[in-house]
């Protein structure tokens, strides 16, 4: 008999789990309120990619992406795995600045990196504003298509899927379901997105993940507008922001021509509704960096929200002494990181090497937080 590891959430995070868990030897059964990737998951853009906010993010956010990169020839076709590369394009000299930072970082850290000046820049995409005066080419980026990758990663694992089940308390080795029903495992993971602190409560404070709004907008087809994906340099400032909104320039070529045109950023809303103001905002940013955007009929807008921690880590390790297992907390960058997240969760549960230090993402750091204010 396998032993059984019961997986709360069929997002992208759940998923992967799910997949390692099988593959470290588990019968896995994954308990979904909704359907797969009802979350966030079938929100994002899908933009695979090495991101250096500190240390520990590029630990994560680069094996996860060798992840991905190993999986590529058997992924299939309706994922849309490409390799688009990413663009960090620099608008002023302190931007230019930035890229070359940046550059000599990455290259210390095995993260293939190219810089390029104003000119090769146009030639690489010559809808970009003129005026953009140079850019860090990062060729080894993807990007893959969320729900789909979900969708394959749960039917790898072999799991059992049980849709339609809210689970209301999640334990060390036992989920309870509305009604007091429990069922039993040998271990259980809880991978809900923003809704996963409520199920391990009062363990870990509730404040820990805050929802983070974003709007995405999708235009008509457009075939050969863009080769890369593009994303202005100072998007980590807008990730960073702690309070208030933010808008950044985050343009993703599809396979089939569209072109897919984020972010924003926003704390404190209850409402899904895409807000005209926020949306236009967002626009005009990207119109400043590509005006030939204007151009493109927008076909569809519509928001998501990441579950943010304050420190930009998601969450992964052990809740308590005991358990249960908590994989969740992603931010914008859970589609990259589900694989390394599994990874990293599996080696915790069997007790091997880790892929990387775990500590910068051990949960218990919550507790630690709210016990300093
Ligand atoms: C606008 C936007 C753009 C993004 N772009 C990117 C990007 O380019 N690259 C990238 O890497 N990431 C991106 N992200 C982030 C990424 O989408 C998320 O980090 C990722 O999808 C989180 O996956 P998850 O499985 O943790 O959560 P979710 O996808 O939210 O899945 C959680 C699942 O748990 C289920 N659930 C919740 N509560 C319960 C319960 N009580 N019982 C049972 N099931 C429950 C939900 O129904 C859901 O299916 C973006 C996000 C947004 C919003």
């Amino acid at each position: 008999m396998k032993p059984r590891a019961l997986v709360i959430g069929a997002g992208i995070v759940g998923a992967a789990c799910a997949a390692e868990l099988a593959r470290a030897g588990f019968a896995v059964v994954v308990l979904e309120a909704a359907h797969p990737s009802a979350g966030a998951t079938a929100c994002g853009m899908g933009h695979v990619v090495a991101m250096d906010d500190s240390e520990a993010q590029l630990e994560l956010t680069r094996t996860s992406r060798s992840l991905w990169e190993e999986l590529l020839p058997e992924l299939p076709e309706n994922i849309e795995a490409t390799r688009a590369g990413t663009l960090w394009v620099a608008a002023d000299d302190e931007e230019l600045a930035a890229v070359h930072a940046k550059h000599a970082y990455y290259l210390t850290r095995g993260v293939n990196a190219e810089i390029h000046d104003q000119h090769s820049l146009r030639s690489l995409e010559p809808h970009l504003a003129p005026d953009l005066i140079g850019a860090l080419r990062v060729p080894d980026d993807l990007v893959v298509y969320p729900p789909c990758a979900a969708a394959w990663l749960l039917a790898l694992s072999g799991a059992e899927l049980r849709v339609g089940l809210a689970v209301e308390r999640a334990e060390a080795r036992r989920v309870l379901l509305h009604g007091g029903v429990a069922l039993e495992g040998d271990l259980v993971v809880v991978a809900a997105g923003e809704h996963s602190l409520p199920l391990v409560s009062p363990a870990l404070p509730l404040h820990g993940i805050k929802p983070r709004k974003g709007h995405l907008v999708i235009t008509d087809r457009a075939p050969g507008f863009a080769q890369h994906q593009i994303v202005e340099l100072g998007y980590l400032k807008s990730a960073h922001s702690h309070d208030g909104s933010s808008v950044a320039f985050n343009l993703q070529p599809r396979p089939n021509g569209q072109v897919l045109l984020g972010s924003s950023r926003q704390y404190d809303r209850t409402s899904d509704e895409v807000e005209p103001a926020m949306l236009r905002r967002m626009l005009e940013r990207a119109f400043r960096y590509m005006p030939k955007l204007r151009a493109l009929p927008a076909i569809r807008a519509w928001t998501g929200r990441r579950a943010a921690t304050h420190d930009h880590l998601p969450l992964i390790g052990k809740v308590g002494a005991e358990g249960p297992w908590l994989a969740a907390g992603h931010e914008g960058l859970g589609i990259t990181t589900s694989l390394g997240t599994a990874r990293l969760l599996s080696s915790l549960i069997a007790g091997t090497t880790p892929p990387f230090d775990p500590r910068p993402f051990d949960p218990q750091r919550l507790c630690a937080e709210a016990s300093h204010g």
